[in-house]
């Protein structure tokens, strides 16, 4: 189906040069999908699904407070039961369930919940065969960025 084109004349200059440059990056990324043989406006599968929501859980922990409330406390803990029902894999769910029976949520700091959420997602890799991911980095990788700048 073909986009309506940005109308020069019913817009002021720069609505239309901001269009403009939306629909041209928008057809760039529709080629490269095709190209790549993905579309970006599909269902998520699981391998997508997973990498999303592991950026989304590492960010959270990132940004959790170094020295919580008890209220915090608690409602994080309660937010990773909560999500391990309801994570729209089933599997993935049920291991992650089996997981929190074992290690549960360190919701004591920033510090303790990412080092605990980094092991889990290790339990993850490991299970899938995918390397294991330094710990000592996760703050760099989620948070501050890499030492070199690379990420500035
Ligand atoms: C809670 C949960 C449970 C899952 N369980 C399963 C399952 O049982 N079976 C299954 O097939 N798939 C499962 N998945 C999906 C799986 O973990 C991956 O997300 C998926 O295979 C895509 O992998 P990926 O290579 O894109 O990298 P991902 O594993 O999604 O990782 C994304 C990025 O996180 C960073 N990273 C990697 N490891 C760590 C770590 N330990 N700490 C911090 N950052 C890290 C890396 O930079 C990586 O590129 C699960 C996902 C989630 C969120």
């Amino acid at each position: 189906m073909s986009r309506e084109k940005p109308c020069r004349t019913c817009t002021d200059f720069r609505t239309w040069a901001k269009q403009q440059k939306e629909t041209y990056e928008k057809e760039v990324r529709d080629s490269q999908a095709s190209v790549n043989g993905t579309r970006e406006n599909c269902p998520l599968d699981k391998d997508e699904l997973g990498s999303k929501t592991w950026a989304f859980l590492h960010t959270m922990a990132a940004y959790y407070p170094d020295q919580p409330s008890n209220g915090q406390m608690n409602d994080m803990k309660n937010f990773f039961y909560t999500f391990s029902k309801f994570y729209p894999c089933h599997t993935c769910a049920e291991d992650m369930q089996e997981q929190l029976k074992h290690s549960p949520p360190a919701t004591s700091s920033q510090e303790e919940l990412s080092q605990w959420l980094c092991r889990l997602h290790n339990a993850v890799n490991k299970k899938l065969m995918k390397p294991e991911f330094d710990c000592k980095l996760v703050n760099q990788r989620w948070r501050d960025g890499w030492l070199d700048g690379s990420c500035d």
